[in-house]
């Protein structure tokens, strides 16, 4: 079977910290890479955990706040200056489509490649990017703006022995909502956001995001394989509370860090 990894590249929420930067995840499908947000300091964690700035085919981004995109002009402007000459596919909702222009207009100079913008707009589960090694379907979140989840299906149709697809689903920043766990049903590995503990539950209903209980929840209803958690908020420094109360509804939970790797498996 071929590699359908995902790693952590950045797992906190709205500001870096040391050994934890905004959100960003890298994964590796049958030796391609897909970026899934672009928080500030991916190139360094690009760089870290020694992936290559011209494997990335696509990034798909979630929504515009800015611990989601603040990577994004860096790294489009590496990516020109090692000469990329491949199309890089840009995926997320229309109102990123002016922080692209506005790169375009002021800061890309004499870009090497072409970026290619697909504005998501649905309000349920869509196709919006398929190559050769991946399906990637887009769902609307629940977080006050146009926000967007991913659900990765792998490609296996055409070999000559193909194993059971492999299925990966992204979803950062939500605040509960009924339709979720259908849209994410029976993933290998489910990211799901977890920024508060119980303790500051009334905090994720104020600002439209999760509580582990919420996130792992949404894991139990969903029939998933694994939940991961992230995008925690800085009010709590021990991670282990995070996964502790998940896996009081969902026991096979892990609160991811910075550099971990997860392999997708059946
Ligand atoms: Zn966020
Ligand atoms: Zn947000």
């Amino acid at each position: 079977m071929s590699p359908f990894s995902v790693t952590m590249l950045g797992t906190a929420s709205a500001v870096p910290f040391s050994d934890r930067n905004p959100s960003a995840q890298a994964l590796s499908v049958h030796g391609r890479l897909y970026l899934l947000d672009c928080g500030e300091g991916t190139q360094q964690r690009i760089r870290q955990e020694h992936l290559s700035f011209v494997k990335f085919q696509a990034v798909f981004i979630s929504h515009i706040h800015g611990d989601h995109i603040f990577g994004l002009y860096g790294l489009l402007s590496t990516m020109s200056l090692y000469h990329r000459t491949e199309p890089f596919v840009i995926v997320g909702p229309e109102n990123l489509r002016p922080v692209l222009d506005f790169y375009r207009a002021n800061l890309a100079g004499d870009q090497s490649y072409e970026v290619e913008f697909r504005p998501v707009s649905c309000t349920e589960p869509e196709e919006v990017y398929s190559d050769g090694d991946i399906h990637v379907f887009a769902f609307p979140l629940n977080h006050g703006m146009p926000c967007f989840g991913y659900r990765i299906e792998e490609e296996v149709g055409q070999r000559r022995f193909p194993w059971k697809p492999r299925t990966y689903a992204y979803c950062s920043d939500t605040a509960p909502f009924p339709e979720l766990p259908k849209w994410v049903d029976g993933v290998d590995i489910l990211y799901h956001e977890a920024t508060y503990p119980q303790q500051y539950a009334d905090k994720a209903r104020q600002y439209l995001h999760s509580s582990t209980l919420d996130a792992a929840a949404c894991a139990l209803k969903a029939g998933v394989g694994k939940l991961l958690i992230g995008h925690y908020s800085s009010r709590v420094k021990d991670i282990s509370v995070f996964e502790n109360e998940c896996r009081t509804v969902f026991a096979d939970t892990v609160a991811a860090n910075d550099g971990d790797i997860f392999e997708i498996t059946r």
